[in-house]
Formats: structure tokens, sequence, C-alpha cells
């Protein structure tokens, strides 16, 4: 299958551009994010029938009961995780369809991205591999209990709302390093965590909806 192929015009490279020119005009500033998204094709992590939408400032269905994040929360949570720093090894809760994982590939040196849905993850592997990304490991597994074998990250993002931060992930993550993750019960709220010599220093931010994390795994 040649993935380079479907759809022509509302997904083309002025359509990404326009959007990356709207990311800006919402508040976006990071220059290295605003590129980046300018450059990978995010109508192929969307069904084909949905990829004219894919630029929009939407999230949309990726099947199984998942969205994918909107360009705007995916820019503004990848801001927030870079701070002005570069990343070298990054955490991912919640893979789903791989856009955002896509993106830290390309600002980070390696992304560990993890997925509870198995089928979810298929699909997304065989994406990932067909844009040639490289710098990743993806695992099926309950990404509450974070990647122990790899060590420490510098940066841990989660892609699914929580009550409660979890424990297992703080203690996978450096001093210097930082969380971002959105927390919340009837309002979600975007937070960042940072691991300063001091302790942990957590900052409320942006009010965000999403799908709530669960433990466990779906085999199929
Ligand atoms: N960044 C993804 C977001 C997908 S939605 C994208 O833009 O496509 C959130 C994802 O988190 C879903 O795929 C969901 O299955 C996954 N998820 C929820 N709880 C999880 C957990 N405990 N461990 C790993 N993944 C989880």
């Amino acid at each position: 299958m040649d993935v380079h192929h479907h759809g022509i015009g509302m997904t083309s490279q002025r359509t990404r551009a326009r959007m990356v020119e709207r990311l800006r005009e919402q508040g976006i500033t990071d220059e290295m994010v605003l590129s980046v998204m300018n450059s990978i094709p995010r109508h192929l992590f969307v069904e084909e029938a949905l990829a004219s939408r894919a630029y929009e400032d939407v999230s949309l269905p990726i099947n199984f009961g998942q969205t994918i994040s909107s360009p705007w929360i995916v820019a503004r949570m990848t801001e927030l995780l870079r701070g002005s720093h570069s990343l070298n090894k990054v955490l991912e809760i919640g893979t789903g369809c791989g856009y955002q994982t896509a993106v830290l590939a390309k600002l980070a040196k390696e992304v560990y991205s993890i997925e509870r849905i198995g089928p979810l993850l298929t699909r997304t592997r065989i994406r990932l591999r067909e844009l040639r990304i490289t710098n990743i490991s993806l695992k099926h597994a309950d990404g509450l209990l974070g990647f122990p074998e790899v060590g420490s990250f510098d940066a841990i993002i989660m892609t699914a709302v929580t009550t409660q931060i979890p424990e297992l992930l703080l203690e996978q993550l450096t001093v210097g390093g930082r969380m971002v993750y959105p927390k919340g019960v009837s309002k979600q709220f975007l937070c960042v965590i940072e691991h300063t010599p001091q302790g942990f220093i957590e900052t409320i931010l942006d009010e965000v909806k999403f799908v709530p994390i669960l433990s466990g795994v779906v085999n199929r």
C-alpha cells in the first residue's frame, strides 16, 4: 500500500501551511514545533473518509472509540513539553494513531510510546514504519505503569485524561524533566509538572477535553 497517495487538494502542503498559520494566530510560538507540524502529513493518520478534515482544528475519531488530538492540542502539549530545551528521551502514554508520536520523533532523540489497545497500535506501527520514522519504540501495555525497563525520561506526555497524577510515572522523570498531561473530573485542564531538585512543581493551564486514561490492556 502506498500511503502517500490518498487525497489531493485538501491534504496538500498549502492546507498544512494554513493550519500552521492558524496555530500561530492561536498563540503557538515554538517555531520548531510549527515547522515539524508543517512537515508531517496529518491526513495519513486518519481514515481516508476523514482525510479532507485532518487539518481542521478539531479532534477526529480514529476507531476503537478513541480520537486523534486536534492540531492545537498537539502543538500546545509539544511546546509545553519542550520548554525551550531540546528533547532527549521522551515517554508518551496513549499512542493512538501516532500523530503526536511522529511530531515528538522529529524533536527528540528517542521516543517511547505505550498504547493499551492492541489492534489500534498494530495499525499505528505499520503507519509509522511506512513514514520511515525509526527513532521510536512502541509498546502494547498499560501506560500507567510507565516504561521502567528504559529507565528514566526527560519528558513524559500523557494524551488521555486522569483525575490524579500517576506516581509511577513521576518516578520515571529525571530531575530537570517535565511531564505534560490533562487532569480533571468535570472540567479538564492541561498541567505541567516539573521535577526540580527541590521537588515537583505543578502548573495548571488551558481548559481541554480528552478521552479518559483506562487501566489494563485490550487485546482485540
Ligand atoms: N495522541 C493520540 C491520542 C489518542 S486518544 C492521538 O492523537 O492519536 C488517547 C489514547 O490513549 C487512546 O488511544 C487510548 O487507547 C490510550 N490510552 C488510554 N489509557 C491508556 C493507558 N493506561 N495506557 C496506554 N494507553 C492508554
